[in-house]
Protein backbone atom coordinates (compact mmCIF):
# COMPACT_ATOMS: atom_id res chain seq x y z
CA UNK A 1 0.00 0.00 0.00
CA UNK A 2 2.75 2.48 1.17
CA UNK A 3 5.17 1.61 -2.03
CA UNK A 4 1.85 2.49 -4.32
CA UNK A 5 1.39 5.56 -2.68
CA UNK A 6 4.30 6.60 -2.58
CA UNK A 7 5.32 5.54 -5.67
CA UNK A 8 2.29 7.88 -7.58
CA UNK A 9 3.11 10.89 -5.29
CA UNK A 10 6.60 10.70 -7.17
CA UNK A 11 5.38 9.80 -10.33
CA UNK A 12 3.22 12.95 -9.67
CA UNK A 13 5.79 15.60 -8.37
CA UNK A 14 8.42 14.49 -11.13
CA UNK A 15 5.62 14.98 -13.68
CA UNK A 16 4.26 18.19 -12.08
CA UNK A 17 0.81 16.29 -13.42
CA UNK A 18 -2.31 15.31 -11.32
CA UNK A 19 -3.78 12.27 -12.92
CA UNK A 20 -3.41 8.65 -12.85
CA UNK A 21 -4.62 5.79 -15.17
CA UNK A 22 -4.90 2.61 -13.11
CA UNK A 23 -6.90 -0.68 -14.66
CA UNK A 24 -10.10 -2.07 -13.67
CA UNK A 25 -9.36 -4.96 -11.72
CA UNK A 26 -6.37 -4.31 -10.29
CA UNK A 27 -5.43 -3.83 -6.56
CA UNK A 28 -2.40 -1.65 -5.43
CA UNK A 29 -3.51 -1.37 -1.91
CA UNK A 30 -6.13 0.72 0.32
CA UNK A 31 -4.83 3.95 -0.04
CA UNK A 32 -7.47 6.03 -1.17
CA UNK A 33 -6.55 6.57 -4.91
CA UNK A 34 -6.66 3.37 -5.91
CA UNK A 35 -9.94 2.31 -4.14
CA UNK A 36 -11.90 2.45 -7.83
CA UNK A 37 -13.00 -0.43 -9.32
CA UNK A 38 -9.97 -2.35 -7.30
CA UNK A 39 -10.82 -5.74 -7.41
CA UNK A 40 -9.64 -8.60 -4.67
CA UNK A 41 -11.23 -7.72 -1.67
CA UNK A 42 -12.97 -5.44 -2.46
CA UNK A 43 -14.76 -6.88 -5.11
CA UNK A 44 -15.42 -10.16 -3.20
CA UNK A 45 -17.72 -7.78 -0.56
CA UNK A 46 -19.41 -5.89 -3.29
CA UNK A 47 -17.76 -2.33 -2.75
CA UNK A 48 -15.95 -1.06 -6.10
CA UNK A 49 -15.77 2.31 -4.89
CA UNK A 50 -15.08 3.06 -0.90
CA UNK A 51 -17.02 4.91 0.97
CA UNK A 52 -14.94 7.66 2.40
CA UNK A 53 -12.92 8.47 -0.38
CA UNK A 54 -13.03 11.69 -1.84
CA UNK A 55 -15.05 12.78 -5.23
CA UNK A 56 -11.69 14.85 -5.41
CA UNK A 57 -9.49 12.37 -4.74
CA UNK A 58 -11.22 9.62 -7.62
CA UNK A 59 -11.38 12.42 -10.08
CA UNK A 60 -7.66 12.03 -10.47
CA UNK A 61 -7.69 7.99 -11.22
CA UNK A 62 -8.83 7.21 -14.83
CA UNK A 63 -10.00 4.16 -15.07
CA UNK A 64 -9.08 1.95 -18.08
CA UNK A 65 -10.23 -2.05 -19.01
CA UNK A 66 -7.21 -4.29 -18.74
CA UNK A 67 -5.88 -5.47 -22.29
CA UNK A 68 -7.33 -2.71 -23.91
CA UNK A 69 -4.84 -0.21 -25.96
CA UNK A 70 -7.56 2.23 -27.32
CA UNK A 71 -8.94 3.08 -24.22
CA UNK A 72 -5.98 3.93 -22.60
CA UNK A 73 -4.96 5.94 -25.89
CA UNK A 74 -8.32 7.54 -25.69
CA UNK A 75 -8.04 8.62 -21.81
CA UNK A 76 -4.81 10.24 -22.95
CA UNK A 77 -5.81 11.69 -25.73
CA UNK A 78 -8.92 13.15 -23.77
CA UNK A 79 -6.33 14.67 -21.21
CA UNK A 80 -3.20 16.18 -22.84
CA UNK A 81 -0.21 16.60 -20.65
CA UNK A 82 -2.60 16.10 -17.47
CA UNK A 83 -1.50 12.28 -16.94
CA UNK A 84 1.58 11.43 -14.61
CA UNK A 85 1.77 7.69 -14.82
CA UNK A 86 -0.04 4.64 -15.63
CA UNK A 87 0.26 2.15 -12.66
CA UNK A 88 -0.71 -1.17 -13.79
CA UNK A 89 -0.14 -4.85 -12.44
CA UNK A 90 2.06 -6.78 -15.12
CA UNK A 91 0.85 -9.75 -14.94
CA UNK A 92 -2.68 -9.49 -13.08
CA UNK A 93 -3.47 -11.48 -9.62
CA UNK A 94 -6.66 -9.29 -8.09
CA UNK A 95 -8.83 -10.36 -10.87
CA UNK A 96 -7.91 -14.32 -10.66
CA UNK A 97 -4.62 -14.44 -12.71
CA UNK A 98 -4.92 -12.70 -15.30
CA UNK A 99 -2.09 -11.83 -18.29
CA UNK A 100 -1.24 -8.85 -20.31
CA UNK A 101 -1.99 -9.45 -24.24
CA UNK A 102 0.86 -10.09 -26.33
CA UNK A 103 2.43 -6.67 -26.99
CA UNK A 104 0.01 -4.41 -24.32
CA UNK A 105 2.91 -3.84 -21.73
CA UNK A 106 5.50 -2.69 -25.12
CA UNK A 107 2.17 -0.51 -26.25
CA UNK A 108 2.22 0.91 -22.91
CA UNK A 109 5.72 1.79 -22.87
CA UNK A 110 5.32 3.92 -25.89
CA UNK A 111 2.25 5.15 -24.87
CA UNK A 112 4.26 6.61 -21.83
CA UNK A 113 7.00 7.89 -23.81
CA UNK A 114 5.42 9.69 -26.18
CA UNK A 115 3.13 11.35 -23.70
CA UNK A 116 5.83 12.24 -21.26
CA UNK A 117 4.10 9.99 -18.67
CA UNK A 118 5.65 7.12 -16.06
CA UNK A 119 4.83 4.06 -16.10
CA UNK A 120 4.43 2.16 -12.60
CA UNK A 121 5.01 -1.56 -12.70
CA UNK A 122 3.07 -2.95 -9.31
CA UNK A 123 5.22 -6.23 -8.73
CA UNK A 124 3.77 -7.05 -5.64
CA UNK A 125 2.52 -9.91 -6.68
CA UNK A 126 5.00 -11.01 -9.74
CA UNK A 127 8.21 -9.33 -8.32
CA UNK A 128 10.64 -12.31 -7.29
CA UNK A 129 7.84 -14.91 -8.05
CA UNK A 130 7.82 -15.04 -11.82
CA UNK A 131 11.41 -14.43 -12.31
CA UNK A 132 14.21 -12.91 -9.91
CA UNK A 133 13.72 -9.89 -12.47
CA UNK A 134 9.61 -10.43 -12.30
CA UNK A 135 7.43 -8.86 -15.21
CA UNK A 136 10.20 -6.83 -16.63
CA UNK A 137 12.38 -9.82 -17.27
CA UNK A 138 9.90 -11.95 -18.40
CA UNK A 139 8.11 -9.50 -21.44
CA UNK A 140 11.31 -7.63 -21.55
CA UNK A 141 9.46 -4.38 -20.73
CA UNK A 142 11.30 -1.80 -18.48
CA UNK A 143 8.86 0.49 -16.41
CA UNK A 144 10.16 3.80 -14.46
CA UNK A 145 8.74 2.84 -11.13
CA UNK A 146 8.44 -0.59 -9.89
CA UNK A 147 6.51 -1.41 -6.43
CA UNK A 148 7.47 -4.03 -4.39
CA UNK A 149 6.36 -6.16 -1.31
CA UNK A 150 5.26 -9.59 -0.48
CA UNK A 151 7.86 -11.78 -1.50
CA UNK A 152 10.80 -9.60 -0.37
CA UNK A 153 9.55 -9.20 3.23
CA UNK A 154 9.72 -12.74 3.63
CA UNK A 155 6.69 -13.59 5.85
CA UNK A 156 7.15 -9.95 7.11
CA UNK A 157 5.45 -6.57 6.50
CA UNK A 158 7.32 -4.68 3.88
CA UNK A 159 6.92 -2.40 0.98
CA UNK A 160 9.39 -0.62 -1.46
CA UNK A 161 9.70 1.23 -4.78
CA UNK A 162 12.38 1.46 -7.11
CA UNK A 163 13.16 3.95 -9.82
CA UNK A 164 16.09 5.43 -11.67
CA UNK A 165 18.22 7.50 -9.87
CA UNK A 166 16.98 10.77 -11.61
CA UNK A 167 12.93 10.12 -10.66
CA UNK A 168 15.14 8.66 -7.28
CA UNK A 169 16.67 11.98 -6.78
CA UNK A 170 13.37 13.83 -6.85
CA UNK A 171 12.00 11.72 -3.26
CA UNK A 172 13.36 13.28 -0.02
CA UNK A 173 15.83 14.05 1.49
CA UNK A 174 17.84 14.42 -2.38
CA UNK A 175 13.96 15.96 -3.78
CA UNK A 176 11.24 17.82 -2.58
CA UNK A 177 8.61 14.74 -2.74
CA UNK A 178 8.23 13.64 1.00
CA UNK A 179 8.23 10.26 2.12
CA UNK A 180 9.14 8.72 5.38
CA UNK A 181 8.21 6.45 8.39
CA UNK A 182 8.75 5.50 11.29
CA UNK A 183 9.50 1.81 10.57
CA UNK A 184 11.13 2.56 7.01
CA UNK A 185 14.17 0.18 6.64
CA UNK A 186 12.98 -1.66 9.88
CA UNK A 187 15.69 -3.80 10.68
CA UNK A 188 13.48 -6.98 11.52
CA UNK A 189 12.05 -6.81 8.31
CA UNK A 190 14.80 -6.41 6.23
CA UNK A 191 16.44 -9.23 7.59
CA UNK A 192 13.81 -11.37 6.73
CA UNK A 193 13.78 -9.74 3.18
CA UNK A 194 17.18 -10.43 2.91
CA UNK A 195 17.11 -14.08 4.23
CA UNK A 196 14.55 -14.60 1.47
CA UNK A 197 16.42 -13.23 -1.61
CA UNK A 198 19.42 -14.84 -0.55
CA UNK A 199 17.83 -18.05 -0.91
CA UNK A 200 16.05 -17.47 -4.02
CA UNK A 201 19.95 -16.50 -5.17
CA UNK A 202 21.20 -19.50 -3.64
CA UNK A 203 18.33 -21.57 -5.86
CA UNK A 204 19.27 -21.35 -9.54
CA UNK A 205 16.20 -23.80 -10.45
CA UNK A 206 13.36 -22.20 -8.42
CA UNK A 207 11.12 -20.28 -10.74
CA UNK A 208 11.85 -23.56 -13.22
CA UNK A 209 10.76 -25.80 -10.45
CA UNK A 210 7.55 -23.44 -9.55
CA UNK A 211 6.80 -23.13 -13.08
CA UNK A 212 6.93 -27.29 -13.32
CA UNK A 213 5.17 -27.69 -10.46
CA UNK A 214 2.29 -25.27 -11.90
CA UNK A 215 2.03 -26.11 -14.86
CA UNK A 216 1.36 -29.91 -13.47
CA UNK A 217 -1.13 -28.56 -11.32
CA UNK A 218 -3.13 -26.86 -14.35
CA UNK A 219 -2.92 -29.81 -16.52
CA UNK A 220 -4.14 -32.29 -13.48
CA UNK A 221 -7.27 -29.85 -12.90
CA UNK A 222 -7.65 -28.90 -16.56
CA UNK A 223 -8.41 -32.86 -16.70
CA UNK A 224 -10.87 -33.31 -13.94
CA UNK A 225 -12.84 -30.62 -14.68
CA UNK A 226 -13.26 -31.23 -18.43
CA UNK A 227 -13.99 -35.01 -17.55
CA UNK A 228 -17.01 -33.63 -15.25
CA UNK A 229 -18.30 -31.43 -18.17
CA UNK A 230 -17.30 -28.31 -16.03
CA UNK A 231 -17.76 -24.75 -17.15
CA UNK A 232 -13.73 -23.61 -16.80
CA UNK A 233 -10.95 -20.78 -18.04
CA UNK A 234 -7.87 -21.62 -16.12
CA UNK A 235 -5.53 -18.66 -16.84
CA UNK A 236 -1.71 -18.95 -15.89
CA UNK A 237 1.49 -17.48 -15.95
CA UNK A 238 4.19 -19.21 -14.42
CA UNK A 239 3.82 -20.15 -10.49
CA UNK A 240 0.60 -17.90 -10.43
CA UNK A 241 -2.56 -19.59 -11.57
CA UNK A 242 -6.37 -19.05 -11.23
CA UNK A 243 -9.37 -21.19 -12.03
CA UNK A 244 -12.55 -19.25 -13.52
CA UNK A 245 -16.20 -20.68 -14.16
CA UNK A 246 -16.50 -19.26 -16.96
CA UNK A 247 -17.31 -20.44 -20.43
CA UNK A 248 -15.15 -17.26 -22.16
CA UNK A 249 -11.50 -16.26 -22.38
CA UNK A 250 -10.81 -13.94 -18.82
CA UNK A 251 -8.70 -10.88 -20.27
CA UNK A 252 -10.00 -7.98 -18.26
CA UNK A 253 -12.42 -7.31 -14.87
CA UNK A 254 -15.34 -7.46 -17.35
CA UNK A 255 -15.10 -11.00 -18.00
CA UNK A 256 -13.37 -12.10 -15.03
CA UNK A 257 -16.66 -10.60 -13.07
CA UNK A 258 -19.12 -13.22 -15.56
CA UNK A 259 -17.44 -16.18 -13.73
CA UNK A 260 -20.20 -17.81 -11.68
CA UNK A 261 -19.60 -17.30 -8.08
CA UNK A 262 -22.08 -19.59 -7.25
CA UNK A 263 -20.20 -22.76 -8.45
CA UNK A 264 -17.34 -21.67 -7.26
CA UNK A 265 -18.65 -20.91 -3.64
CA UNK A 266 -19.81 -24.71 -3.86
CA UNK A 267 -16.18 -25.62 -5.11
CA UNK A 268 -14.54 -23.70 -1.88
CA UNK A 269 -16.45 -25.09 0.60
CA UNK A 270 -16.24 -28.44 -1.09
CA UNK A 271 -12.38 -28.23 -1.24
CA UNK A 272 -11.93 -27.02 2.34
CA UNK A 273 -14.06 -30.74 3.61
CA UNK A 274 -11.49 -32.26 1.64
CA UNK A 275 -8.83 -30.78 3.23
CA UNK A 276 -7.60 -28.37 0.88
CA UNK A 277 -7.40 -24.58 2.00
CA UNK A 278 -7.59 -22.33 -1.37
CA UNK A 279 -7.98 -18.50 -0.92
CA UNK A 280 -11.58 -18.06 -0.07
CA UNK A 281 -12.49 -15.58 -3.54
CA UNK A 282 -13.19 -16.17 -6.92
CA UNK A 283 -10.69 -13.02 -7.61
CA UNK A 284 -7.31 -14.34 -5.76
CA UNK A 285 -5.21 -16.16 -7.88
CA UNK A 286 -3.41 -19.26 -6.42
CA UNK A 287 0.15 -18.62 -5.59
CA UNK A 288 2.24 -22.25 -5.62
CA UNK A 289 4.98 -22.81 -2.89
CA UNK A 290 7.65 -24.83 -3.84
CA UNK A 291 6.90 -26.15 0.15
CA UNK A 292 4.61 -28.46 -1.99
CA UNK A 293 5.30 -31.66 -3.53
CA UNK A 294 3.79 -33.33 -6.21
CA UNK A 295 2.36 -35.89 -3.70
CA UNK A 296 0.68 -32.92 -2.00
CA UNK A 297 -0.27 -31.59 -5.59
CA UNK A 298 -1.88 -34.95 -6.67
CA UNK A 299 -4.27 -34.53 -3.55
CA UNK A 300 -5.01 -31.30 -4.56
CA UNK A 301 -5.70 -33.11 -8.26
CA UNK A 302 -7.92 -35.84 -6.86
CA UNK A 303 -10.01 -33.81 -4.53
CA UNK A 304 -10.66 -30.90 -7.37
CA UNK A 305 -11.88 -34.29 -9.26
CA UNK A 306 -14.08 -35.35 -6.06
CA UNK A 307 -15.86 -31.75 -5.91
CA UNK A 308 -16.18 -31.14 -9.62
CA UNK A 309 -18.79 -34.30 -9.06
CA UNK A 310 -20.73 -32.46 -6.68
CA UNK A 311 -21.08 -29.28 -9.11
C1 LIG B 1 -1.26 -7.17 -1.94
C2 LIG B 1 -1.04 -6.13 -2.98
C3 LIG B 1 -0.83 -4.78 -2.66
C4 LIG B 1 -0.97 -4.24 -1.27
O1 LIG B 1 -0.10 -4.80 -0.37
P1 LIG B 1 -0.43 -4.73 1.20
O2 LIG B 1 0.73 -5.43 1.81
O3 LIG B 1 -1.73 -5.44 1.40
O4 LIG B 1 -0.50 -3.29 1.57
C5 LIG B 1 -0.51 -3.91 -3.67
N1 LIG B 1 -0.41 -4.32 -4.95
C6 LIG B 1 -0.63 -5.59 -5.30
C7 LIG B 1 -0.48 -6.01 -6.73
C8 LIG B 1 -0.97 -6.54 -4.33
O5 LIG B 1 -1.22 -7.80 -4.69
Amino acid sequence: TEACMSAIRLARGFTKRDKIIKFAGCYHGHSDSFLIQAGSGASTFGTPNSPGVTQGTAKDTLLANYNDLENVKALFEANKNEIAAIIIEPVAGNMGCVPPKEGFLQALRQVCDANDALLIFDEVMTGFRLARGGVQELYNVKADIVCFGKVIGGGLPVGAFAARHEIMNYLAPLGPVYQAGTLSGNPLAMAAGLAMLETLNADSEIFKRLEEKTAYLHKGIQKVLSDNNIVFTINRVGSMISVHFDAIPVVDFQTAKQGDNETFKKFFHGLLNEGVYIAPSAYETWFITDALTYEDLDFTINAINKVAQTL
